[in-house]
Parts: C-alpha cells; sequence; structure tokens
C-alpha cells in the first residue's frame, strides 16, 4: 500500500466503508502499518508525527515515544483479532492499561456527553486520545464489529457491517481466498463446529 492510503486512510481491502464516528480513529491507527506489502508508518519518527498531524493530533516526539506508540498499536490489533473469534491476550490488556496511565486519562463531564481526558502531553496524550475513543466504542456496543484480520502476514483492521456481524476477513477476495484451502480455514471450521 502507498504510504499516503496509509496516512489517508481511505483505502480499504474489500472496498469496505471505514468504522463509524470516532471509532475511525482508533481503526485508522492501527492500519498505521501494511504488514504483508509495506511501509509501516510507525518505522521512523516522521512517519509517526505525520499521522498524528493529519489526525490533529500534533506532537513532538521524544525517545521512546514511537516505541509505545507501536506496542499500543499492536495491543490494540490483539484484542481486535479477539473480537474475530481468535485467542484473548493477557499481555495486550496490560499494555492498554498501562498506556492509559501514562496518557493520564481522567473523566471529564462537559454538558455535551461524558468523556476520558488525557492529561498528560505529547505523544502520550495522542495515544491516550486513541484510548479513550477505544474505551468510548466497548460502552457503546460498536467495539466488537470492529475486527483484525485473521490472517497472519495481514492483521488490518476492518469494519464488519454485516448482518450477523459474522465476517472473517478484511476481504474475501483477498485474504479469504488465499487461505480458504489452508490449514487455519480447517482448524476455524472445526472450532465452528
Ligand atoms: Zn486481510
Amino acid at each position: 500500500m502507498e504510504r499516503e492510503a496509509l496516512l489517508s486512510h481511505l483505502v480499504h481491502p474489500g472496498d469496505r466503508a471505514p468504522a463509524p464516528g470516532a471509532l475511525e480513529l482508533v481503526q485508522a491507527f492501527v492500519n498505521t502499518v501494511d504488514r504483508e506489502h509495506g511501509p509501516d508508518l510507525l518505522d521512523d519518527d516522521a512517519g509517526l508525527e505525520d499521522w498524528l498531524e493529519r489526525r490533529m493530533l500534533p506532537a513532538d516526539l521524544a525517545p521512546g515515544d514511537r516505541e509505545r506508540a507501536r506496542a499500543v498499536r499492536e495491543a490494540l490489533r490483539a484484542v481486535l483479532l479477539a473480537n474475530n473469534g481468535e485467542p484473548r491476550d493477557p499481555a495486550a490488556q496490560d499494555a492498554l492499561e498501562r498506556a492509559a496511565r501514562r496518557a493520564r486519562l481522567e473523566p471529564a463531564f462537559p454538558p455535551d456527553g461524558a468523556t476520558l481526558v488525557p492529561r498528560a502531553d505529547g505523544v502520550d496524550a495522542a495515544l491516550g486520545r486513541i484510548l479513550a475513543t477505544a474505551f468510548t466504542a466497548m460502552l457503546d456496543g460498536s467495539w466488537a464489529r470492529l475486527k483484525a484480520c485473521p490472517r497472519d502476514v495481514c492483521g488490518w483492521a476492518f469494519y464488519d457491517r454485516s448482518t450477523n456481524a459474522s465476517a472473517t476477513w478484511c476481504s474475501m477476495r483477498v485474504c479469504g481466498g488465499r487461505v480458504k484451502a489452508g490449514a487455519y480455514y480447517r482448524r476455524r471450521r472445526a472450532a465452528d463446529h
């Protein structure tokens, strides 16, 4: 995928529509890498800075920020894989809770609705905004439809709009078709029956 496509988050396998409302921020963050073909925006500080700028979360990077951002991104991906029927990863929960503490997320009660606000600065605050968005989606139920594609080289985050929330692959044609004959599909079918 082109770097610009990762920055804009306008290109989606299977022509799926992005996640609704604010949840698209979380999806876009998980999708800052094309794991199969590259690039990974978090391979260098400029990539993360550019992405944060586009998302109106501008921050100057300090040492260690990018590594922490990557850890949060991959923890979110693990949770989205669990939304898709993969085993839960307790380390992912720890990573998200650690990042939330670092962001110093605090409840706020403005007239337009209760929310969590990061009291930290810089990248920690930007990560806090992403985590606060995920938190809200977990409460309103929209979270369960945000899934990561289980093909090992893919992991793309997609929003499942199917009637029964039964979609597995980011794209039936790309990922679904490639693994259908393989071991993953047999294991998955065995688990379903
Ligand atoms: Zn996929």
